[in-house]
């Protein structure tokens, strides 16, 4: 679904609001395979002091999940047979992600205009 912004939103009927709010709603999927974060590809080096990497030939690159957690930023490596499952939970997580913003901006809207409920 095209995402509207909160001035967008403004221009639409309480009942319009009500009835994309309903559509986001219905696409909330599999909220079991909720993971937040983002994928990122790295070299890395060992700790093989004479190794290749040592003069920038990375080994990898690896998949990494980037997470802010706690407070702070960590990167936390995808085993390879993993790769396609974590890619799925975090693109599936994204999306609902994205509607759950979007019928909040909508209630906000709604709330504004004392229609809420
Ligand atoms: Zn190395």
């Amino acid at each position: 679904m095209h995402k509207l912004m909160s001035e967008d939103l403004q221009g639409l009927s309480d009942r319009q609001l009500r009835a994309r709010r309903r559509r986001l709603a219905a696409t909330v999927e599999r909220l079991e395979t909720a993971l937040p974060g983002s994928l990122v590809w790295q070299g890395r080096r060992c700790s093989s002091a004479g190794c290749r990497c040592r003069r920038g030939e990375l080994h990898g690159p690896y998949l990494y999940l980037a997470l802010y957690v706690g407070g702070r930023n960590r990167t936390l490596y995808v085993p390879a047979g993993l790769e396609a499952v974590v890619a799925d939970y975090v693109a599936v997580t994204e999306r609902n992600d994205a509607a759950r913003e979007e019928i909040a901006r909508i209630n906000v809207e709604l709330l504004r205009r004392r229609a809420l409920g």
